[in-house]
């Protein structure tokens, strides 16, 4: 979700109410179901077809319109993220859904589309930011369609920045081993594209993120650890990125200062130096469990929840991926009934993705201890998104 670590603490009031109940066993239900940010999955259903999708034959479910009412009512959230399981925009009535969570008191939406739909409506008035997925085409293919789709999605990008007011469009490029080759050329599309366009340059920013396999610490075998090896760039793949966009920086200074003030450009640097090899060690085969802390507690799991399309409440989003009922709090019918006991299994850090290899949000919940043990000066961004 963030992607500043320090967005979290926007949620600092909820955290400490719904820990001092737990802590103190007070079962609360309607408190405790609340949520300060939510992930809401629409639909499995996509419009392509992408070879490392984690969602593609899980059964192409739907969220029903009526569970929106328990979003609005029960967990009230300050914050939406309409993002997949599949491509949220064709969700059937995609633009009713986003005027019914706008009815949440101060409520921001925002939005993650593979860029491939617009759909109608006054849906894009309530949106605060957008980030459309841009995918390489590999073999003739765009994401297992034609490869026009990719012009498509572009021409939809340009849309949103001149059109649409949508405060903030990022464009977010998935990378792997197999598509290092496109990231300068893709870069230098973007740039050029839209660097002229003084009125709405600003508002475009580019997030890199490297694929990534799904793993559990309990499940991990030598052919899922080779299977993520060679997902994952190599090491002179990297560097010769870098390299390629040190030669190009050196012919045109703001397209430099573009990738460096627009992107996070940075994460090739922290690629080769030793984020790499983190991100090839999740899936090393080692000895489970890992070392738990009994005093660790879980803070995000408080402020965070992610409710897939068949309505299940997940609180740790590094588990949600995986789609176990087991991993869930219950389902959004049930709501504002919220089982304290499960809840509970998050709080005291006690799922085996609880360490600082698998959790996503370990840094987050870093933040937050150190912030409800001593208060820190350091900037809070007042949006709560990006
Ligand atoms: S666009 Fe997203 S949801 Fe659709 S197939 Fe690709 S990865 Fe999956
Ligand atoms: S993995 Fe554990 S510590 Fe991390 S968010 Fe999930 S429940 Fe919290």
């Amino acid at each position: 979700m963030a992607t500043n670590k320090n967005r979290i603490l926007n949620h600092i009031g909820m955290i400490k109410e719904k820990a001092a109940l737990l802590d103190a066993s007070v079962v609360k239900e309607e408190r405790l179901c609340r949520a300060g940010h939510i992930e809401l999955q629409l639909t499995d259903k996509c419009t392509l077809n992408c070879s490392n999708c984690h969602f593609r034959d899980l059964g192409d479910h739907t969220f029903s319109f009526d569970w929106l009412d328990r979003i609005v009512k029960n967990i009230r959230p300050s914050a939406i993220t309409l993002a997949g399981g599949g491509e949220p925009t064709i969700y059937s009535r995609f633009n009713d859904a986003v005027l019914k969570l706008a009815e949440i008191p101060r409520v921001k939406l925002g939005l993650i589309t593979n860029g491939t739909v617009i759909p109608k409506g006054e849906w894009v008035k309530h949106i605060s930011w957008i980030r459309v997925s841009v995918y390489s085409v590999e073999n003739g293919m765009y994401s297992g369609r034609i490869p026009q789709f990719l012009d498509v999605v572009i021409n939809n990008i340009q849309w949103y920045l001149r059109e649409s007011n949508i405060p903030n469009v990022g464009i977010h490029f998935l990378f792997y081993r197999k598509n290092m080759s496109d990231i300068l050329s893709f870069s230098k599309r973007m740039y050029f594209r839209f660097k002229d366009d003084k009125k709405n340059f600003g508002r475009v920013h580019i997030q890199f993120k490297p694929a990534f396999i799904m793993a559990r610490p309990t499940q991990l075998t030598p052919e899922l650890h080779k299977e993520n090896v060679e997902l994952l760039p190599d090491y002179d793949q990297i560097r010769s990125t870098l390299s390629e966009f040190e030669n190009e920086f050196s012919k045109d200074e703001s397209f430099k200062v573009f990738l460096e003030t627009q992107s996070n450009f940075s994460i090739f640097n922290q690629l080769s130096n030793g984020y790499l090899d983190e991100l090839i060690n999740i899936t090393r085969v080692r000895d489970f469990p890992l070392k738990k802390n009994e005093k660790n507690r879980c803070y995000v799991c408080l402020a965070y929840q992610l409710i897939d399309p068949n309505g299940f409440i997940y609180p740790c989003l590094t588990l949600a991926e995986h789609r176990l009922k087991e991993f869930s709090l219950g389902h959004i019918s049930e709501l504002p009934n919220s089982p304290v006991e499960k809840l509970n299994k998050f709080y005291t850090a006690s799922t085996e993705c609880c360490n600082k290899i698998f959790c996503r949000n370990w840094s987050q919940n870093e933040v937050v201890k150190e912030n409800i043990d001593k208060p820190l000066k350091i900037d809070i961004p007042k949006d709560n998104f990006f």
